[in-house]
């Protein structure tokens, strides 16, 4: 099963041409989840809409979504998933199977979505984003995270049709779904420079365009740290704008590359050494001073928009140990070894490792 999935999903073309996919509508604001039916209308949609929520996605938000479709005489069902295993995502493909919906609405932070973009690419439907948390940039993303494997496993699938972001309703989640959002976007920084490298030293496709506006969005979350505070909407709305901007970044560029380096890779290999440890976004902020101070750029800036933000900047605050974020580190170059970035080139053992991590003061 695992293989057949690693087969089917995705987008192959040939390599000659560069194929972008784009979500056609992205309605971001207070109150828009009204706007669900108006959407719907736009997009010419009629059929069965089949909703994946969580429970509590599925209270704030996915509720609301269901009714208002009824009430346009739209066949609509509800489907709870609790995480994104290939064994949720396969449920959701049977429901898919029976119900014949014509989309799939995605109502929840990042695991929901990513259940919803996979099963709906997979059966060939397109899927609307209804994010309720900013806590990475899957939301806007054509790249789903699957767990089950021995590895973190991503798949490019399909970019959604629609994002419909209410900050509002985003704005009730923790607050720190939103400081590790911040985390994952500043974390371009390093993602862009990981990028070129593989440009210069590997030939590897870069694209000016998709690297450009991964760093814009980094550049205005890091300009704007002090307006992202809670109970700020005007802050809020720039950070979902910015994650989105990544989504469409990662959807220009074909694959993760502008958004995802060894900052990521960092954070994957935590999450191996430390299950249920901190934030994806939390995590990835924290590998990006790290992998900013192996590129001799400004680390400690970086470090200090973490600061003002409220995010975690030491293995204290991330609750990890600092043997974890060492071993953390000397593994991370191995989890995607065709991902070429500054931890391949620099090849670090052990010591460096901890030299690194101490210098820039992650670990004591
Ligand atoms: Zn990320």
């Amino acid at each position: 099963m695992t293989l057949y999935y690693r087969i089917t999903v995705g987008l192959y073309l040939p390599s000659k041409y560069h194929y972008m996919q784009l979500p056609r509508e992205v309605i971001v604001g207070k109150g828009t989840l009204n706007r669900v039916p108006e959407v719907v209308k736009r997009l010419g949609l009629k059929g069965p809409v089949l909703i994946i929520a969580g429970q509590k996605s599925c209270e704030i938000a996915g509720n609301t979504v269901r009714d208002l479709i009824a009430q346009m005489g739209i066949t609509v069902d509800t489907l709870l998933v609790q995480a994104a295993t290939i064994r949720d995502v396969l449920s959701v493909e049977d429901r898919i199977a029976d119900f014949k919906p014509q989309v799939l609405f995605g109502v929840g932070g990042g695991t929901k979505i990513d259940v919803a973009k996979l099963s709906s690419a997979h059966q060939g439907l397109p899927f609307i984003s209804v994010p309720t948390t900013l806590s990475h940039d899957g939301i806007a993303s054509p790249l789903a995270s699957v767990k089950g494997f021995d590895k973190p496993y991503s798949a490019i699938s399909q970019a959604p049709l629609a994002i419909i972001a209410d900050t509002q309703i985003i704005m009730q989640e923790p607050w720190r779904f939103v400081i590790s959002g911040c985390g994952d976007v500043l974390a371009k920084f390093t993602a862009v420079k990981d990028w070129r490298l593989a440009h210069t030293e590997h030939n590897e496709y870069y694209g000016e365009y998709a690297a450009s506006l991964a760093l814009m969005s980094a550049t205005l979350v890091e300009e704007n740290a002090d307006r992202i505070q809670q109970g700020n909407e005007e802050g809020t709305q720039l950070l979902l704008e910015a994650l989105i901007s990544c989504g469409v970044a990662m959807s220009i560029a074909g694959s993760s590359r502008p958004c995802s380096g060894s900052e990521h890779l960092f954070s994957h290999a935590l999450d191996l050494i430390k299950t249920n440890g901190a934030m994806h976004g939390e995590q990835c902020g924290v590998g990006s001073v790290m992998m900013a101070y192996l590129y001799g750029s400004n680390w400690k800036r970086l470090r200090d928009t973490l600061r003002r933000l409220g995010a975690p900047t030491t293995a204290v605050e991330l609750g990890v140990s600092d043997e974890e974020v060492i071993r953390a580190l000397e593994l991370a170059a191995s989890i995607r070894p065709e991902r070429y970035t500054i931890l391949q080139k620099l090849n670090l053992d052990y010591d460096a490792c901890r030299k690194v991590a101490k210098l820039t003061e992650i670990i004591n």
